[in-house]
């Protein structure tokens, strides 16, 4: 039986950030990372296919926040970031079968563009007369949109919008949990379009760049050798201390801590264990320890998705300009959306070649996303072809598929997690993290795992 201070279960980003951190500001601690498959970097994965890099999940990070830029610097590989082209700022909407540009200008996004129509132009701008609501509410995204912009501003942009980002579903998911910038709004500025104003003032005076209608704030940045290359780096400064191919199957309490088993037999006796594994992996560990946290835990509900890499030659297809597509559900089409992984990012196709990925499944249409490789790819190239107009066959096919892809911050997100840091105070010494809780982004996950490390060290942040 080995002895450690922590054990943190999962190498996903989360809980290698978290162990990076606590073995640097606790060197004397003996600090083990169990993982069940065999590499690390739990969705953060990326192949190579002659001169193709192909990234399985997320494909980068936003700048507008600091943390993994943060963790970069620490790290000392900030050389080895790769910010997006310029053209990323462009993107698309399939939209009353066309491909509809989002101009970025909300001057031209009201009077040039027809993504929305002219009621729904003025219902949306009607926003700016709405007086905020008094009491604070965990509501929906879609009774939010319908309350303050308009089912067309819903249907045509927030839904695309949440169903490609989120693989979720306006009408389930809290707009409090998900997205706590928009319902911050309207809280501390009265609405969306007088908080928006507001805050572009601010960021002027401070010479960073803004957001529009088409996207968020920041620049998009990955690494040269694709996203993969950042969790192999963390791992790699906790020398042999990552044990791939280790499921924990059960944790249990013990007087000073915790029994830590494995499904090949390993035990650690630890005194103090983070979780760092998705929510519905960490409720069948801890279900003899704590049978309401392993309930709680196990009713975050996921989104599936498939993800489809297409190459193709350029020469046949052209080279699309900007960052990809979304799908409105009403267009009723089999994918969510179209990553341009190569007009991203170049290198991530050889010359003269075009990389995409093609989202597909969701909370949408939960059933796409498990069918077998061929039928997704099928579903990838209909997607294409209706909304780019490719009918060129690929010369190189990857699929990934995640049963349990995304986390959904469904309303009642934040009670359910009061609820666990009840049960956590009983349970000294056992934590948790990852993205089922507090963020799912990689921005997110850095900025949690570092505050859950402070929080394991015995000085919390807040
Ligand atoms: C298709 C897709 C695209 C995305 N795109 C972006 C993007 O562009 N930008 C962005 O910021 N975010 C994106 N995200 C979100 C982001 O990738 C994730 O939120 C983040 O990587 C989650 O990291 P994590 O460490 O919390 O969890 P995970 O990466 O899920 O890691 C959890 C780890 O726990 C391990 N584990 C599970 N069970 C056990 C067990 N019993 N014992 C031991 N280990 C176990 C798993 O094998 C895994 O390695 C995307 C996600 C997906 C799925």
């Amino acid at each position: 039986m080995d002895k450690v201070d922590l054990l943190v279960v999962g190498a996903g980003i989360s809980g290698l950030t978290t162990a990076y951190f606590v073995g640097k500001e606790r060197p004397q601690w003996k600090v083990v990372v169990c993982e069940g498959a065999p590499v690390v970097g739990g969705t953060m994965q990326t192949s190579y296919h002659e001169g193709f890099i192909v990234e399985h999940g997320p494909n980068g990070f936003l700048t507008n926040k600091p943390h993994t830029l943060e963790l970069c610097r620490e790290l000392g590989i900030e050389d080895q970031l790769l910010p997006s082209s310029d053209e990323t700022r462009r993107r698309f909407i399939y939209t009353g079968g066309k491909l509809r540009e989002i101009p970025l200008n909300p001057v031209k996004f009201l009077f040039a563009s027809n993504i929305l129509s002219p009621w729904g132009k003025l219902r949306m701008l009607g926003e700016f007369f709405m007086p905020p609501l008094k009491r604070e509410v965990d509501e929906s995204l879609s009774i939010f949109a319908i309350r303050r912009l308009g089912r067309e501003v819903l249907e045509r942009l927030l839904d695309p919008m949440v169903a490609g980002v989120y693989a979720g579903n306006p009408d389930q998911v809290s707009l409090k949990s998900t997205f706590p910038t928009i319902h911050n709004l309207e809280r501390e500025y009265g609405g969306l379009i007088r908080g928006m104003i507001a805050l572009k003032r601010e960021r002027k005076r401070e010479g960073r760049r803004t957001g529009g209608p088409a996207g968020p704030s920041g620049e998009l940045t990955s690494f040269k050798s694709g996203v993969g290359f950042l969790p192999k780096e963390i791992s790699k400064r906790l020398k042999n201390n990552v044990l791939t191919g280790c499921p924990v199957e059960s944790i249990q309490k013990e007087k000073n801590g915790f029994m830590v088993l494995t499904s090949k037999g390993k035990r650690f006796e630890a005194r103090k264990v983070l979780i760092a594994a998705p929510a519905y992996a960490a409720a069948a560990m801890v279900r003899g320890l704590s049978p309401s946290l392993a309930d709680e835990l196990g009713a975050i509900p996921y989104a599936p998705m498939g993800v489809v890499a297409l190459g193709y030659s350029k020469a046949e297809v052209g080279r699309p300009e900007g960052f990809g597509l979304l799908v409105p559900r009403g267009e009723r089409l089999p994918i969510l959306g179209v990553l341009w992984d190569s007009s991203i990012f170049p290198n991530r196709a050889p010359e003269e070649k075009v990389l995409l990925r093609v989202m597909i499944g969701g909370a949408r249409q939960p059933e796409l996303a498990m069918k077998e490789d061929n039928e997704l790819m099928e579903l990838a190239k209909e997607g294409v072809r209706i909304t780019m107009g490719i009918e060129a066959d690929p010369l190189f096919t990857e699929v990934f598929r995640y049963p349990k892809a995304i986390p959904q911050y469904v309303v009642g997100h934040q009670k359910r997690l009061e609820r666990i840091e009840e049960i956590l105070k009983q349970l000294r010494g056992l934590f948790l993290g990852g993205n089922a809780y507090r963020g799912i982004g990689l921005n997110d996950c850095v900025k949690n795992a570092k505050e859950v490390a402070h929080s394991i060290m015995g000085n919390p942040l807040h």
